[in-house]
Order: structure tokens, then C-alpha cells, then sequence
């Protein structure tokens, strides 16, 4: 009973001790942010030229993240970043290539109404991280310990 006691003590802090001569698997954030992937997808930005209103992305959408709206008698799609987990599909099935995702993973916002993005919002680019950030860079990519850094 003791022992199992001590043993419950001991053990997260031998694991925790082991882990100090390991790589980092976390990064300072926001002070400092991780450098994403090539393959990294981020947000869908529209164009609104190419655009023709077809519907098609929101249709194919799983997560129903981009609906239809009226903009001077067109139809354009209107994203919902709260909705949206970034498989990519709109880009890859819209046939005038209207939507690309263009990166940018600091979406979050204070309030929800924010996470909307309209046709006039969406066609903005993300913004890459401000200068004052630190970006990471991976270090190792390991099939056992997965992503680390440091
Ligand atoms: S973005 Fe592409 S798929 Fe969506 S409405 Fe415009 S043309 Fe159609
Ligand atoms: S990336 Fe996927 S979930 Fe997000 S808006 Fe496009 S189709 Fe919907």
C-alpha cells in the first residue's frame, strides 16, 4: 500500500526527469511560433474574379463552413473558420480555381461573429507571422516521438 503510494509519486517524476535530456515538443507561443510544413493548407482565400458564384464549394464542403451569400445580385461563398477543419476540399473541387488555401494559423478571435469571413473578407491573404515572433524551426521528425524541435 505504501509503496504503491511512494511508486505513484516516484513515476511521473522519473518520467518528467527523463524528459529534461529530450527534445522540446512545445514551442514559447506567441512568443514564438513553430515553422509550418510545405504541405501546410491554412485558410481558403477567394478570388473573387475567377469566382462564378457555382456554389459548388459549399456543397462539397463536410462541415458545412462556406454558405452562399448575395453580393450586388451575386453569389458568392462566405466562410465560417469556426466550422472549417482545413481538409481542403473547396480548393480541390472548385472548377475555376477560385478558392486556394494560402496558409495563415492564427485564426482565433474573441468573438465568434469574427470568425465569419464574407466574400469582401475572404479574398484577403493571411497575413504571415508579425517579426517580433520567433519562428521555430523542426528540428527531427521521428515516427516514435513524432515532431520536435528546438
Ligand atoms: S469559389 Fe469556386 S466552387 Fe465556390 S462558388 Fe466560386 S467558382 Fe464555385
Ligand atoms: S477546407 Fe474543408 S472544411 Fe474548410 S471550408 Fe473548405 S471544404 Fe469546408
Amino acid at each position: 500500500m505504501v509503496f504503491s503510494w511512494i511508486a505513484s509519486i516516484l513515476r511521473p517524476l522519473g518520467m518528467a526527469f527523463r524528459h529534461i535530456f529530450k527534445y522540446r515538443f512545445t514551442v514559447k507561443y506567441p512568443y514564438y511560433v513553430l515553422e509550418t510544413s510545405e504541405r501546410y493548407r491554412g485558410r481558403p482565400v477567394l478570388d473573387l474574379a475567377k469566382c462564378v458564384g457555382c456554389g459548388v464549394c459549399a456543397i462539397i464542403c463536410p462541415n458545412k463552413a462556406i454558405t452562399m451569400v448575395n453580393v450586388e445580385n451575386r453569389k458568392y461563398p462566405q466562410f465560417d473558420a469556426g466550422r472549417c477543419c482545413f481538409c481542403g476540399f473547396c480548393a480541390y473541387f472548385c472548377l475555376k480555381s477560385a478558392l486556394k488555401l494560402k496558409g495563415g494559423y492564427e485564426l482565433s478571435e474573441y468573438n465568434r461573429s469574427n470568425l465569419i469571413y464574407p466574400p469582401e473578407k475572404l479574398v484577403k491573404v493571411p497575413s504571415p507571422p508579425p517579426e517580433r515572433k520567433k519562428v521555430v524551426k523542426l528540428k527531427k521528425l521521428s515516427l516514435s516521438t513524432g515532431v520536435t524541435h528546438g
